[in-house]
């Protein structure tokens, strides 16, 4: 059965590249070799995987641009941000080789009988990734560079429209050092992906993507027993309290929804705003949204690409008019382009309340839902009425006020007068429907490390 993984551009339909995927033979090749990588891998020092690491970030930033101009043509993600993206993954890189040695300290506890007592972290094997093409290099790093400082290896089932950007990543980590079998891309469908989990060298799965996706790949580790990171979609809220500066509230939201032609994870996909200032605010964001530029994602300057695939695109379409016949107004945007290409204009749907698709369902590309609120408790309220709990904003003058509403949102990530913004400091993940677990950060690291007591009487 040898299927084939082909990339698109989504700006103009045309085929870009096709690549085999891997037979039952190579992929078993593949996972011995995986197998016999690991106790080396494992056992280097960690100056020698700090080394690998930072050469992956200068490599990183060495082929920033080929790397944006890949991820344009397969994916649409315009130019600029692309480079963006490689910025955040070098950075991320850097910040595992940096902390390693602290990271992997023994941890001395206090403890009754006691000679001495402590938590010490080891490697348990492969960790199998499972990506998404909305970042297509940044979703790879977070998930393969604290697992490589630890000492597990990785496996890359990366989404089948981006096999361009899974290659060129993949030659950046071998160059480094990170070599076939300590890295390795699988080029294969979503079908494969169970039979990867119970392979026994491979020691857990992180996946981030949609629920569906989720829960099936969630399930299979459940049944092998082996543990799961699942970074899934959100509604996220982005509040705008009744002191906010509409200019900047506006910019916020811009950014927050938009970016990345709105098909992030955390993106601010409702806009909670107070009543006071509704009818400014929104009239503001129209006229903003009517300005953004949208066209290939290799013109300088632009805002909004195409989207990744017209099969999205469409489901898209389709919940923009669910959600105006169960009474939203399309204040802009809202009808499909008539040229070749997952092309959909901004968007702007006012008058979104509780029930509506546009509430409750993501909607995974450039549409906001402006939502009102008659105060700062009904904006929380509305905040919380969500099947996910990923990101969230609140946007305030009063920053004691900004942070005490945010404390009362039901996620993984509130932020104050910022739109969710991934550090490698911070722990990224979410709560309810948003899936479980964390990425980044020191408990990102343990995520698939093997936190152990070692106790001497
Ligand atoms: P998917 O969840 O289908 O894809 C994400 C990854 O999971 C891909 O590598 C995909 O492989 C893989 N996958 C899908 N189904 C399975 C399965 N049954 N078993 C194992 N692996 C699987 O997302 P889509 O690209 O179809 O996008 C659909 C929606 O998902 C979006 O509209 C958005 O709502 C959400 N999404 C969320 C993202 C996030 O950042 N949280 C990112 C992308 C999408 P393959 O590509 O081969 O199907």
């Amino acid at each position: 059965s040898n299927k084939t993984l082909t990339a698109t551009n989504p700006a103009n339909d045309n085929v870009l590249n096709e690549y085999a995927t891997l037979s039952k033979d190579d992929l078993a090749r593949k996972l011995d070799q995986t197998r016999e990588s690991y106790p080396a891998y494992s056992q280097l020092p960690l100056e020698e995987r700090a080394r690998r690491l930072n050469v992956l970030a200068d490599l990183i930033d060495e082929h920033k641009e080929e790397m944006a101009t890949l991820i344009a043509r397969e994916m649409g993600k315009p130019y600029q941000q692309g480079l963006s993206e490689t910025q955040i993954s070098s950075s991320i890189t850097r910040f595992y080789a940096d902390n390693l040695d602290e990271l992997m300290d023994p941890e001395p506890r206090d403890v009754e009988g006691a000679e001495s007592a402590m938590i010490v972290k080891d490697p348990m094997g492969a960790v199998l990734g499972v990506m998404p093409w909305n970042y297509p290099l940044y979703q790879v790093v977070r998930f393969a560079a604290p697992n490589l400082a630890g000492g597990n290896v990785c496996l890359l089932k990366h989404a089948s429209n981006v096999p361009g950007c899974a290659e060129l990543i993949t030659q950046l980590f071998h160059k480094a050092g990170f070599e076939e079998g300590v890295f390795t891309w699988l080029p294969i469908g979503a079908e494969m992906v169970e039979s990867i989990i119970n392979d026994p060298i491979v020691c857990g799965v992180t996946l981030t993507g949609s629920e569906e996706a989720g829960r099936k790949v969630a399930q299979q580790a459940g049944a092998a027993l082996k543990p799961s990171v699942l970074e899934l979609g959100g509604i996220d809220p982005l509040i705008v309290l009744d002191d906010a500066e509409i200019e900047r509230a506006v910019d916020l939201a811009i950014a927050g929804r938009f970016d990345n032609t709105g098909q992030s994870c955390a993106a601010s996909k409702r806009l909670i705003v107070d009543k006071s200032l509704a009818k400014d605010f929104t009239a503001r964001l129209i006229e903003k949204v009517k300005q953004m530029r949208m066209d290939d994602p290799l013109v300088e300057g632009i805002d909004i690409g195409p989207m990744s695939r017209k099969d999205l695109r469409d489901d898209l379409h389709d919940q923009v008019q669910r959600a105006i016949k169960a009474g939203a107004k399309l204040e802009c945007g809202g009808e499909i382009p008539d040229r070749a290409g997952a092309w959909y204009p901004p968007t702007v749907l006012s008058n979104v309340t509780q029930g509506n698709p546009a509430f409750s369902e993501e909607l995974f590309g450039p549409v906001a839902s402006v939502v009102i609120a008659e105060n700062e408790d009904h904006a929380i309220q509305l905040a919380n009425d969500c099947p996910y709990g990923l990101g969230s904003t609140v946007v305030s003058k009063d920053l004691e006020r900004g942070e005490r509403v945010a404390r009362q949102l039901e996620a993984g990530m509130s932020f104050v007068n910022r739109p969710t913004t991934p550090f490698a400091q911070l722990p990224f993940g979410g709560v309810k429907g948003s899936g479980y677990g964390r990425e980044q950060s020191e408990y990102g690291f343990g995520a698939f490390m093997n936190i152990r007591t070692v106790y001497v009487a």
